[in-house]
């Protein structure tokens, strides 16, 4: 099958007009040259808010308790982002969430209530907050660690031991609908107590992202390079276009 060509070379060779450069470019030229990656600034945005969805959210953090915190995007304060980033919509997607992550059985779905996705949004907020502090090398602030102490205690509580094919490890009743937050927070658990895996965590710097993810290569920078690493590549070939434009307008005329 012939591969699909999508480089933004590609785009531009379908450019009808002359090659020409710097300050000798026709002004439609330099208005397509710099207007024709807009496209692709604004379709990354709308490629990730069509992904806000439980069951095809990217799963791309590495431990279930960062995939449950990039159940949503984040801004710079470390504040929920609007309603169309959310996965988490309602109470079946988060059990759908669940079943996908194998926290929760898949036949039989948790009969996940309005209370328990609010508590469930909660464990979310401090997850993310106590995360993206280690990742920036900030001392966690008290509420969260409390609050995670507060689920982890009712998860342990709440818990039975069992052991199958994969070893011994902690369940809970498959209707439960509490057993989504209290894996989580297990595993939020684990991960603080392995200081070599959370020497790795680290926080996307994309825009309005925010997003959690172990960095096992020592070289990983985006949460995913399809989207926040392109967005920042076209970002800065538009910057770059934009300045050299400025640029050519400010030499003087000979
Ligand atoms: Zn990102």
């Amino acid at each position: 099958m012939r591969k699909r060509r999508t480089s933004w070379s590609t785009f531009h060779g379908t450019n009808p007009l002359p090659q020409a450069q710097g300050s000798q470019a026709h002004p439609l030229q330099r208005f397509l040259g710099i207007h024709s990656l807009l496209p692709f600034i604004i379709y990354y945005p709308v490629r990730q808010m069509e992904r806000a969805r439980a069951q095809t959210r990217r799963l791309v953090g590495g431990a279930p308790c960062l995939d449950f915190a990039n159940s949503v995007d984040w801004d710079s304060e470390g504040r929920e982002r609007p309603a169309h980033t959310e996965a988490f919509t309602a109470p079946a997607e988060l059990a759908r969430w669940g079943a996908r992550l194998g926290l929760a059985p898949a036949t039989i779905t948790p009969l996940v209530h309005g209370r328990e996705l609010a508590e469930a949004r909660s464990l979310r907020r401090t997850i993310h907050s106590l995360f993206a502090a280690i990742a920036s090398d900030r001392a966690p602030a008290a509420d969260p660690i409390a609050q995670l102490e507060e689920d982890y205690t009712e998860a342990i509580g709440a818990a039975q031991l069992t052991v199958g094919d994969d070893g011994w490890r902690l369940d809970w009743p498959e209707g439960d609908p509490r057993r989504i937050r209290f894996a989580v927070a297990v595993n939020a658990l684990d991960l603080l107590r392995d200081d070599k895996q959370l020497a790795r965590v680290r926080i996307c710097p994309g825009n309005n992202c925010g997003w959690l993810f172990l960095d096992t290569t020592g070289r990983r920078r985006w949460c995913s390079m399809d989207v926040c690493g392109s967005r920042s590549k076209m970002r800065r070939l538009y910057e770059r276009q934009r300045q050299s434009r400025d640029v050519s307008k400010a030499e003087p005329r000979i």
